[in-house]
């Protein structure tokens, strides 16, 4: 993922024995009972419902004879997503006068930037069901810092929204979960008391060999690649995974990569990932290779990164642009009341605004009508509650997936859907737990813990930020978010092309049932917490499921097999999304594949190319 690489996600000591019988009985969410999008739980991001129709469109099945709405627009978007929305503000920024029509196969805007709500003893509690942050505003380019400041968005107040205070009152920190899965038995691990790595490393239940080699590999400042030039050791970072770093030149063995392996950041493991990527990361044995001193420009940055996360994630920045683009649809006009606004869905598709947002409403057709060269309209059809329906107008935008595209756009020339059909997006599952307290997690002294080789690889308590009316919790006795997530990879596809493990992992997501993922949730948490006195059947009030079959997007280059884990490593000759974003006729390309770039900033610069190229024609 071509993110700024600042988060620091890994480690702590003490280890804590755990052990617990597992209670399954399930106590009811407090959710509201109007069917309020973001509220609604059980299994969300690519729900049921949303996806059945595209996944019939790509196995042939086509939609004759939709019925002509009598509708014109000036633009219709395809997508709600980040990129999207944004597409439609920049077309109205440029065209203020213009009407636009929005549609997405969801029941709710935002595509991965969506909002979870919880209610409970009625308090509201916000987490993100993808898009989690502002990694870096140095990322974005100029029309996208317009836009995130134009929406009133100030990074440099999340020092005022974040209250540190939370979990610092009560020392709480990142801990390590050892599962008995991989490592044979249960232990929970904190720095808390511990001097050094050694102390550390001895409560785990590893053997003394792969005790030793973690030691030496946190401990050490040793230059693993000494033999190799500057230049040398950049080009070898770049193309060597982080695994092969580990266990070849670093020198460790199976069994302790197995306690550092991670793969959620990236959506994919340490055998497919570059060490370049690792020492952005700060991963264990990379501080003393020298690299980033010898990059001085890059991806790699070394300053404070202008960090942002609102209580809902990036949902804030989808909920400015639907309030912005449809003013009807919720009070308010800054970013302090649109935390907590309620918005007004049955307002979202009203004929008296000039931009329409339609849901539920997946596009299965957009042509020229007459010769692409010479056409002054589009049609676009789209499936909406099993029927079609087609909607006239001026130009359209592609906000969806580049994978997508060739079969919605079939009039597009051949080379231009072969390099489309490229795009590689990797599945992930971002679980939100709705905890009655975290007692537990005090007692233990975390506030979450990195879990390498557990079902669900991370699991951390929502970051405590307060905007406007919204406040996190802020006791333990309060009741709070807790936020799993899981990368689904095939272990048996380890060292496999990421592509190969990203679509089995697709097929995992879309087969696994809620009953197993909260199986799953119930029995890890029991077994991360119960020394905390935690009681899945007691403390876990409500579950809400995200899961992301096209989550991530990366760049990928055929000829060489290579990805883009950051943005300056591929070529301008090696990126196929830059030929595969062209403007045919009335019909442009934007969706963060359309810049082989994962992360909003990407979306975003999607979406401005892509008006640009529809407004200056
Ligand atoms: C789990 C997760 C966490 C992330 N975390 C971060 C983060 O912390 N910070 C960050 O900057 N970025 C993050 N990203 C990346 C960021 O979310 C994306 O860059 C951005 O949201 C992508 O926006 P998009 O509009 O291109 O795509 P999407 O959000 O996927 O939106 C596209 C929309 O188009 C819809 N669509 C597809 N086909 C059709 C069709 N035929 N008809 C109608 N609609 C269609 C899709 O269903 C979707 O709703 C994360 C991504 C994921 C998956």
């Amino acid at each position: 993922m071509n993110r700024s690489i600042t988060r620091r996600d890994f480690m702590g000591g003490v280890a804590i024995a755990i052990s617990g019988g597992l209670a399954w009985r399930w106590s009811e969410a407090q959710a509201p009972k109007d069917g309020y999008p973001p509220t609604r739980t059980g299994i969300r991001g690519s729900h049921e419902g949303s996806y059945e129709v595209a996944h019939r469109m790509r196995d042939g099945i086509r939609w004759d004879s939709p019925k002509d709405t009598g509708e014109y627009y000036d633009l219709v978007v395809v997508g709600a997503g980040l990129s999207g929305l944004s597409a439609a503000w920049y077309y109205r920024e440029s065209m203020p006068d213009a009407r636009i029509l929005i549609l997405d196969n969801h029941d709710d805007f935002g595509g991965h930037a969506t909002r979870n709500e919880f209610w409970l003893g009625g308090r509201m509690l916000l987490s993100h069901g993808g898009t989690e942050e502002i990694s870096d505003l140095r990322r974005y380019n100029d029309s996208g810092r317009h836009l995130l400041a134009s929406l009133g968005i100030d990074v440099s107040r999340y020092a005022d929204f974040h209250d540190e205070s939370v979990y610092g009152a009560h020392e709480l920190e990142r801990a390590a979960f050892l599962g008995k899965e991989t490592f044979g038995s249960d232990t929970l691990l904190t720095r808390a008391g511990q001097s050094s790595w050694g102390e550390y490393f001895a409560k785990t239940p590893l053997s003394e060999t792969a005790q030793g080699e973690l030691v030496r590999l946190y401990e050490s400042d040793v230059d693993y690649l000494e033999r190799l030039s500057p230049a040398e050791k950049l080009e070898f970072v770049r193309k060597t995974s982080y695994e092969k770093f580990l266990l070849e030149y670093a020198g460790i063995g199976e069994e302790a990569l197995s306690y550092v392996w991670e793969c959620v950041s990236w959506a994919i493991g340490l055998d497919a990932i570059s060490t370049w990527v690792a020492i952005g990361e700060g991963w264990p044995g990379t501080a003393a290779l020298g690299v980033v001193d010898y990059v001085e420009t890059g991806a790699v940055q070394t300053e404070e990164s202008q960090f942002c996360q609102f209580p809902d994630g990036n949902a804030t920045i989808a909920r400015l642009l639907v309030r912005s683009l449809v003013p009807d649809v919720a009070p308010g006009n800054t970013l302090d009341d649109v935390v907590t606004a309620r918005f007004d869905y049955g307002a979202l598709d009203s004929s008296d605004s000039a931009v329409r947002v339609r849901l539920n409403s997946t596009a299965v057709n957009v042509r020229h009508r007459g010769d692409p060269a010479r056409a002054k309209e589009v049609t676009v059809s789209y499936v909406r509650d099993g029927r079609a329906y087609r909607v006239r107008a001026g130009q359209c935008i592609m906000a969806c997936y580049n994978a997508a595209i060739p079969f919605v756009c079939d009039e597009l020339p051949a080379a231009q859907k072969d390099a489309l059909s490229l795009a590689a997006k990797a599945p992930l599952i971002y679980t939100n737990v709705l905890l009655r307290d975290w007692t537990a997690f005090a007692r233990l002294g975390i506030n979450g813990a990195r879990c390498p080789g557990s079902y669900f690889q991370s699991a951390r308590l929502t970051v405590p930020v307060n905007i406007g009316g919204y406040r996190h919790s802020s006791k333990p006795e309060e009741p709070v978010v807790l936020r799993l997530r899981r990368a689904p990879l095939a272990p048996g596809l380890r060292g496999q092309p990421p592509p190969q493990q990203w679509r089995a992992g697709r097929a995992e997501l879309l087969t696994t049932t809620f009953e197993t993922f909260e199986e799953k949730i119930r029995d890890q948490l029991d077994r991360m917490l119960s020394a905390g006195g935690f009681d899945p059947a007691r403390d876990i009030e409500a579950i809400t499921v995200n899961r992301w079959p096209h989550g991530y997007a990366y760049g990928h280059d055929p000829k060489t097999g290579q990805f883009a884990w950051m943005l300056d490593e591929l070529s301008p000759e090696q990126s196929p999304w830059v030929g595969a974003r062209k403007t045919f006729g009335r019909i442009a390309i934007a969706n963060s594949d359309a810049t082989g770039d994962a992360m909003t900033e990407g979306a975003f610069e999607a979406a401005q190319l892509a008006v640009g190229t529809l407004t200056e024609s």
